[in-house]
């Protein structure tokens, strides 16, 4: 398996999973990022199959287009999303690339099409949970109770080691582990809805 995170212009964060055998590869959130994208897929000679958008903010979609029409790649967004699909995903989807299953978690709050990605003991938080932080919920379409529902009735229900990577690389490391987050992360520690409603409204 290949799997990279590559850092856009700003901190926005992409993906690229593929199985090398099977040369299939997925890239997740294309943002403004295009050359190192294709790239690992030409060094690699891979086939993009499928575009995964974690969410339809347009700073994780900015590259969708132009990889689709690039590559013939087919788009993965959350069925209720906006984004000009060609699957639409849901809660226990599962995407295969070559023989990697990639698990979709649908976890609203964000956004309501906001969804994570888990495989190979590895999640992909979106705008979901950052390293040190979780996803904003004031943007249209945010909702905290939803977001608190998804961080702590889905995350935390998996398991400590699995490591997760964001979306924007806001924290003190690209990427974590759930264990850790548990442990040091602020939007994960808070004592029921009340509290992390307050903890999230907070200027
Ligand atoms: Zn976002």
């Amino acid at each position: 398996m290949l799997f990279k995170q590559i850092k856009a212009v700003g901190d926005n964060f992409t993906y690229v999973i593929a199985d090398t055998s099977a040369r299939e590869a997925a890239v997740v959130d294309p943002s403004f990022n295009i050359k190192p994208i294709i790239k690992i897929l030409e060094e690699n000679r891979l086939r993009l199959k499928y575009i995964i958008c974690t969410h339809h903010h347009f700073d994780h979609t900015a590259e969708v287009d132009f990889l689709k029409t690039r590559f013939g790649a087919k788009i993965v967004a959350h069925k209720v999303s906006d984004i000009d699909k060609d699957i639409g995903v849901e809660d226990g989807s599962i995407v295969e690339v070559g023989s990697i299953k990639i698990n979709v978690i649908h976890t609203p709050g964000h956004t309501e099409d906001s969804i994570c990605l888990l495989f190979d003991n590895k999640l992909l938080t979106g705008d979901t949970l950052f390293v040190g932080g979780c996803g904003r919920t004031d943007l249209p379409g945010g909702n905290a109770e939803k977001l608190y529902q998804s961080l702590y009735n889905k995350i935390l229900k998996l398991d400590d080691s699995i490591e997760i990577y964001p979306g924007h690389d806001y924290g003190s490391s690209p990427s974590s582990t759930i264990g850790l987050e548990k442990s040091f992360n602020p939007a994960l520690k808070q004592k029921g809805m009340d509290d992390f409603l307050t903890f999230i409204n907070a200027p």
